[in-house]
């Protein structure tokens, strides 16, 4: 028979939500229940060998998202989330970095207090004792042309995660062990049949509301009936359905939620807003040759640089694909060949901000994404991808990558001046898929701060999120390690306050 009321519920188990629940559970605090959407992923061979994640986009597990009009980005661009155990640790290419600790230091500055890298090495060190990681097996000539190409253009050879973060390129490093992935899931859950006592997991349980009753969180609405929280609901549902979450629940905007005949619970303007994301560029060209087929996920390399040399930091990041760019279908009306490679240019610390917004008060629908991409008014993100797709160029004209380079297939030889990249830049830009922002954490007087530093939200009682969704400013680096470690703090966060 079911247990209908626990201590903690946790909604949704992806990167973050994973960690919460199992850290919860060992804590000895009382029973949790993770309530996840999707199906597990135990056992899902689509799912577990990393080297077949491009594979998943076509599948039922793959959510895509459309974006409202986007007058200075692409708008045909779609989004996609994983609803599996894992979320999307289950889907992603599983490159993986140890959050920069100058991306934290710019997190306190914006009001995240406690969240300094001193205050969080306890738990990425618990972490760690979970996510394996280890450096991409040198396995494919083409992306050691790369690296060399990279070091001939005047770039240092790196060892990610290893050496300090700057300039560099290098091998990336993964969260894989003998090419299964070490997602969230693999990591905190698995095998499911032996979690701790005290923790309950529940997939195919999409949550659709939050039960709020005084000024508390009490449970969660699933389609079969409720569930009852005696201390906590923390929701990690992730950077588009926490927000979506909280606001069909009456926690968010008043002036968006009476519209649509929603309560206002909470009056929490800032939910939804500052929607952030990592805008990426194509630059492709037909491989002189076959390639061979040999990589832990066909992406194992890439480079940091800055578009200036006085900047004190790089402000670009390149992945080197082994494959066509267009993966997410953004990519048409360009020529293709047989064997293509791609360097992907993305805007590290983008200034464009976006916002998350109900469809309606269905929980079916999905909510409403502008990314507002390229909008920002100095016009600093189209100037940064024209200069990763200009450094792109120079890196793959470099000897070591002559051999491999037949014709360039986009933007194409053609497309030389600012304006062409510009263009190119805005109509068939895509994303390295790292939404996040939209609970941002903040101080208690930040009135668009949706959490504070403890993860709390705003005004509700017996309320975390933890998730991209909470992050004040974008990493410079891919997220996903950030996310779980969003989830172990969250749960040393509970206990203390337990
Ligand atoms: C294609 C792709 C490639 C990527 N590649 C990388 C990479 O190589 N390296 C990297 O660092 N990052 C990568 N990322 C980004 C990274 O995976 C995400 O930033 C990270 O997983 C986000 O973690 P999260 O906990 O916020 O959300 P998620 O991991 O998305 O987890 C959210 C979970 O909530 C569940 N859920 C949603 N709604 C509900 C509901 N109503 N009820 C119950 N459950 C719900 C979902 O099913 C999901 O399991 C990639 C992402 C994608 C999509």
């Amino acid at each position: 028979m079911l247990v209908q009321s626990f201590d903690y519920i946790v909604v949704g188990g992806g990167a973050a939500g994973a960690a919460v629940a199992r850290r919860l559970a060992e804590a000895g605090l009382g029973s949790v229940c993770l309530l996840e959407a999707g199906p597990s992923d135990e056992g899902d061979q689509r799912v577990l060998k990393l080297r077949d994640w491009m594979g998943i986009a076509g599948t039922e597990i793959n959510r895509e998202y459309e974006l409202e009009p986007q007058p200075h980005g692409n708008s045909g661009l779609r989004h996609t989330r994983a609803i599996v155990l894992g979320g999307c640790s289950s889907h992603n290419a599983g490159i993986a970095f140890k959050p920069l600790d100058s991306d934290f230091e710019t997190w306190v500055e914006r009001g995240a207090e406690g969240w300094d890298p001193a205050a969080l090495a306890p738990a990425w060190e618990r972490l760690r004792e979970r996510v394996h990681v280890e450096t991409a097996a040198d396995e494919n000539p083409l992306s050691r042309a790369f690296v060399e190409a990279g070091v001939e253009a005047g770039l240092p050879r790196v060892r990610f995660n290893q050496d300090p973060h700057g300039e560099g390129i290098g091998r990336l490093q993964l969260n894989q062990r003998d090419g299964v992935r070490q997602s969230s899931s693999v990591a905190y859950l698995h095998p499911l049949a032996a979690l701790p006592a005290a923790l309950e997991v529940r997939t195919e349980s999409p949550v659709r509301r939050l039960l709020i009753e005084d000024g508390r969180a009490a449970g969660v609405e699933l389609a079969g009936g409720t569930l009852r929280a005696a201390r906590e609901v923390i929701v990690c549902a992730g950077a588009f359905e926490s927000p979506k979450l909280l606001a069909l629940s009456g926690v968010g905007d008043p002036e968006e939620l009476r519209p649509l005949g929603l309560p206002v619970h909470s009056a929490v303007p800032g939910v939804g807003r500052n929607l952030l994301d990592h805008p990426e560029g194509t630059v492709m060209w037909e491989a002189a040759r076959p390639i061979p087929p040999r990589s832990s996920q066909f992406w194992d390399a890439a480079l940091f640089a800055k578009s200036e040399p006085a900047l004190p930091r790089p402000d670009l990041m390149i992945h080197f694909g082994l494959t066509a760019g267009d993966v997410k279908g953004a990519l048409s009306g360009f020529p293709e060949a047989e064997h293509c490679f791609c360097l992907t240019p993305n805007v590290m610390y983008p200034r464009s901000v976006g916002r998350l917004r109900l469809r309606s008060a269905d929980p079916d629908d999905r909510p409403r994404l502008d990314f507002g991409y390229f909008s920002d008014p100095e016009g600093h993100d189209v100037a940064k991808m024209v200069a990763g797709i200009e450094l792109a160029r120079r890196v793959a004209a470099a000897p070591a990558l002559r051999p491999w380079r037949g014709r360039e297939l986009a933007p194409g030889p053609e497309a030389t001046s600012a304006e062409a990249l510009r263009e190119f830049a805005a109509a068939t830009q895509t994303t390295v898929s790292h939404p996040a922002g939209t609970c941002r954490m903040g101080r208690a007087d930040d009135e668009l701060a949706v959490v504070d530093p403890r993860l709390r939200v705003r005004g509700v009682g017996g309320l975390r999120v933890a998730d991209a969704s909470v992050f004040p400013a974008m990493t410079g680096v891919n997220p996903c390690l950030t996310c779980m470690l969003v989830g172990e703090r969250c749960a040393e966060l509970v206990a203390a306050d337990a």
